[in-house]
């Protein structure tokens, strides 16, 4: 399995702290059936700042340990970018990293609260310019959990999404868990990833979350999701399925 979301990198993000606690995390991976994994931190998140630079050196680094250890996981440098305006000026100064060698599939992440407004238009200046944006955990997105169809908006202008297997197993709580189906079910989501942050709280989950697709929707859907999973590390293109409508029923009761 690859995992393609994940904050194993120590001591440059909220994920590990120490190469000791991204050793055990790399464990974990293993164990759950992982075996290539990309190094996401976060990027233009509040005081998180990982230029590529940064990021291709410690994973160099981390990789040599991983070896030594004898762990048998490969990983890849990646980034977890926080929605900003000038984001293709960066692709233009090689400060970003994408899920791909061929620099196409970027992992976009928006506020908790918010979807800025010049979304749409960047998306269309990315896809103009060859990249394609991937929206992370839009489950977790407040205004997509208030009305979904903004997710399939950008779904249907050519951004990916990716859902993550916590929400989808209810370790972000029922109603995320509710959701993340309802997004499988209408095709807006494309893969899933951990978005792991230890081997505690915010652990892996893939190996429940691959069952569990098995289980709710068939082997077919997981071979689906491994694929675009592939296809985003190959830098292959992706064909998504064209997304439905989820029943216009709130989902929050709160708001
Ligand atoms: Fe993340």
């Amino acid at each position: 399995m690859i995992d393609l979301h994940c904050h194993i990198l120590p001591d440059i993000d909220d994920g590990a702290n120490t190469i000791e606690d991204s050793l055990e995390m790399a464990r974990l991976a293993v164990s759950e059936g992982i075996t290539h994994l990309l190094a996401t931190p976060h990027h233009m998140n509040r005081n998180w700042m990982n230029e590529k630079r940064k990021v291709v050196a410690l994973v160099k680094e981390v990789q040599s340990e991983i070896d030594r250890e004898g762990i048998p996981l490969t990983i890849y440098p990646g980034q977890e970018i926080r929605i900003y305006g000038n984001m293709l000026e960066d692709i233009e100064k090689d400060t970003l990293l994408f899920t791909d060698e061929l620099q196409q599939y970027l992992l976009v992440e928006f506020p908790t609260a918010s979807i800025p407004n010049y979304t749409e238009r960047l998306f269309y200046d990315l896809q103009m310019n060859g990249k394609i944006p991937v929206v992370v955990h839009p489950e977790r997105n407040r205004i997509i959990q208030e009305d979904p169809h903004k997710l399939k908006e950008l779904v249907q202008h050519g951004a990916l999404a990716q859902l993550t297997a916590a929400s989808y197993t209810g370790g972000f709580g029922k109603q995320i868990q509710k959701l993340s189906k309802q997004m499988i079910e209408a095709d807006l989501v494309h893969f899933i990833a951990s978005d792991a942050h230890n081997t505690g709280n915010r652990a892996f989950h893939m190996k429940e979350a691959h069952d569990l697709v098995i289980k709710e929707f068939g082997r077919r859907k997981w071979h689906q999701f491994d694929q675009t999973t592939k296809d985003l590390i190959n830098g292959d293109v992706v064909i998504p399925p064209t997304p439905t409508n989820i029943e216009k029923k709130k989902f929050f009761g709160l708001f």
